[in-house]
Formats: C-alpha cells, sequence, structure tokens
C-alpha cells in the first residue's frame, strides 16, 4: 500500500456528523454525504467511480482521499448446520472473527469489538488470548459491509443480516469510543437502518459504560451475569470485583427507564456443577423477578484447556423451568457452529497478547479505557 493510500479516510468509519462535515472540508454540499451513505450502506457499493449521480471532479477527489475498505477475509469455516464463520484481518499478525447465524426467520451476524479482550473470564476462549487493541469503527462497521457483501445482499434485495450482536471477541464497552458511533451507523436510517432491538450490545459488566450507554445510542442490552451471587461471579466473571452484582443491576433498570426497553436479556452461561443447580436458579430468581429481565441459558462450549464442562441437557431444563415456575422468562440458546468452534465464547482469532496488566489484578481499571 502507498502512503498515500494509508492515509485516506475510511468512509466506514464515519457517522452521518462526521461524514457531513468531511465532505464539506473537501468542498461539497453536506447533503452529498446521504448520497453517499445511499452507496455504501443500501447497495452496498465500494468503489467512488461506480456512484454516478455524485459529480465527477467530487469522486475524483474521493477516489484520492478516502477509501470504502471492510477488513480483509483470511478464511472462512462454513458449518454442518449454516452457520459461517470468517477469520478478518487486524494487521500482519494478527485476526478477530465474525460469526453469521442464518435462521428462517432472520440472519444475525455476531461482530467483534477488539482484537482479544482484557475481561479474563474464566470460562471464555477469547481471555486466554490476552488482549492487543480496540477496532476502529470502519472495522466494526466493515464486518456488516462485508457479510453483506460476502452473503450476496442485493441493492433493493430483501435483508440478509436482520440482526446485529455484539457478542464476538472483546467487550464493546471497553471501546465505547468506536463502538457508540457504529451503532450509530447500524441504527442511522440512511445507514443499515435496523431496528434498536436488532441490535444488541453485550456487556461482561461495565457499569459506568452502561450509564454512558443509556445516553448515547439506543439498543438492546445484553449482560453476561452467569451467577446469582458475588462470591460465584468474582470468580468466573473478574470485573465483578469491581463492580458488583446489585451496581450491575441498578444500571440496567436505569437503562430501561431512560431508553423506555423492554427488557435486558441476562446471559447464564451453563457449567456443569458450578452455577447450574436448582438452589442457583432460585437465588437468581429472588434477585431478577419482578424487574425488566430475560433469561438466556447458554449451554457451555467448550475449548481445549478448559477446566469447565457443559451442564447436562436435562439439568438445563431443570434450571430454566424452575426460573419460570418463579415468573421468569427463561429461554435455552441453542448451539450454532460448535464443528467450527464458531459457538459463543469460542471465537480466538489471532491475538499477539500486549497485557501485562489483568483484570482481577489490583490495575485493572488501567485497560479498560472509554
Ligand atoms: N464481552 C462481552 C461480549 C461477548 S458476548 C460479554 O461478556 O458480554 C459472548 C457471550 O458468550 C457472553 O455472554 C459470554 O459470557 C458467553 N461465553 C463466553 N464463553 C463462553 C463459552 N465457552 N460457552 C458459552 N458461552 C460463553
Amino acid at each position: 500500500m502507498t502512503n498515500a493510500a494509508a492515509e485516506r479516510v475510511n468512509l466506514l468509519g464515519l457517522e452521518r456528523p462526521a461524514l457531513e462535515e468531511y465532505v464539506s472540508r473537501l468542498g461539497s454540499k453536506p447533503f452529498r454525504a446521504r448520497q453517499l451513505m445511499q452507496w455504501i450502506y443500501k447497495r452496498g457499493e465500494g468503489r467512488f467511480a461506480a456512484m454516478t449521480d455524485l459529480a465527477k471532479d467530487f469522486r475524483a477527489l474521493l477516489e484520492e482521499r478516502a477509501e470504502v475498505r471492510p477488513p480483509e477475509v483470511i478464511t472462512e469455516k462454513i458449518s454442518a448446520d449454516g452457520t459461517r464463520k470468517w477469520l478478518l484481518r487486524a494487521d500482519a499478525s494478527q485476526a478477530f472473527e465474525m460469526v453469521f447465524i442464518p435462521e428462517p426467520d432472520r440472519g444475525t451476524l455476531c461482530i467483534s469489538s477488539q482484537v482479544g479482550c482484557v475481561l479474563d473470564c474464566a470460562f471464555c476462549s477469547t481471555a486466554q488470548q490476552g488482549f492487543n487493541r480496540n477496532l476502529t469503527t470502519a472495522e466494526i462497521v466493515g464486518q456488516v459491509w462485508l457479510a453483506n457483501r460476502l452473503l450476496g445482499f442485493q441493492p433493493g434485495g430483501e435483508r440478509v443480516v436482520t440482526n446485529v450482536v455484539l457478542m464476538g471477541m472483546g467487550e464493546p464497552l471497553a471501546n465505547f469510543r468506536n463502538v457508540v458511533p457504529a451503532i450509530r451507523i447500524l441504527l442511522d436510517d440512511l445507514g443499515y437502518d435496523l431496528s434498536r432491538r436488532r441490535v444488541t450490545l453485550s456487556t461482561s459488566g461495565l457499569v459506568p459504560q452502561i450509564y454512558r450507554l443509556a445516553e448515547e445510542v439506543n439498543c438492546a442490552l445484553a449482560v453476561s451475569l452467569h451467577a446469582p451471587n458475588d462470591e460465584l461471579r468474582n470468580e468466573l466473571v473478574p470485573i465483578n470485583r469491581k463492580h458488583p452484582i446489585a451496581e450491575l443491576l441498578e444500571a440496567c433498570w436505569h437503562y430501561i427507564d431512560e431508553q423506555n426497553g423492554r427488557s435486558v436479556t441476562f446471559e447464564y452461561v451453563m457449567l456443569d456443577g458450578v452455577n447450574d443447580s436448582v438452589a442457583h436458579a432460585r437465588e437468581l430468581a429472588r434477585l431478577l423477578a419482578g424487574h425488566p429481565a430475560k433469561l438466556n441459558l447458554i449451554p457451555f462450549n467448550p475449548f481445549p484447556g478448559t477446566r469447565f464442562r457443559r451442564s447436562p441437557m436435562p439439568v438445563i431444563q431443570r434450571f430454566r423451568d424452575e426460573l419460570i415456575a418463579r415468573g421468569l422468562i427463561a429461554t435455552i440458546r441453542r448451539t450454532r457452529g460448535d464443528d467450527i468452534d464458531a459457538a459463543c465464547g469460542q471465537l480466538a482469532g489471532r491475538v499477539v497478547n500486549r497485557t501485562t496488566v489483568r483484570l482481577g489484578e489490583k490495575r485493572m481499571g488501567v485497560m479498560v479505557q472509554p
């Protein structure tokens, strides 16, 4: 790549006001930004030369200064159940993953927000890789742009990606600065125009950022709870030592109030003999009953070197039934793509670890930058 190309502005990283500003800096009217967005997001077009309703000299200028560049695909794997996983390049030595889960009535794209993760959750394969860097807004939005292209989306045709979940590699709220504009592009009617219920951010529980998120965007919130008490959660999700369950739940209820949302989805990974007893289910029900909460039970997906095992299905069903009997809404997440290591918690990518400070140690705030 030449130097000039390296300095090009990737338009996938600019939410509407930023794109308008960029366009006017190039000497064009801000409404050109709308046209650009139509081409990029509605038509999936990345070549300025093809954007025929833009003035020729404006196109030439864009050609020189800007680009629409999604992450590059390194490999693709397709599961027997139709789930697809792509390894995407972050740089010469590093990569992150993206997964598409087709269902009869929707297509869910699971995207990454960081190369690796600092949070060090005991049962997650990404945690074992350590952390290298945040993905840029262009790399986050670029995953959706790329998936549409790879999955054969046609302009004017039916949506291929109907739902986006930030449940891939990384902790999205630890990359707040880049994730928020990306979500805005997903929701923007000139962007992907997804409804706020079809964009879900999943967090391990960065409490201050949940409050900030409530002010900045309106999307669905999922929280990785995984334990009904602090003692156990401290072990499984170490960020809990900084932001314990009571604080976390308060932030969740605030989020729902602020956004007129329906409910927070609490993810709960089912670990054999660890957090899956009927007593745990009752404790969980006491915590959440009467609140706008839904439980999503995730059968644990194993990965090399893990000390955990998946709870047997009858145990998971009993756990769910106990929650339902106590008035909660609870579902079991169907495992998808596990034959290609594309299931929850199996995404590993390639990460050159730069973290010396791990969560759970004293200085954990250091790496979790807004
Ligand atoms: N860091 C964010 C986004 C990751 S979402 C978060 O923690 O929410 C991925 C979901 O899969 C999370 O709920 C995570 O806790 C869960 N998960 C992680 N490892 C898993 C595993 N091995 N099996 C099943 N679920 C897992």
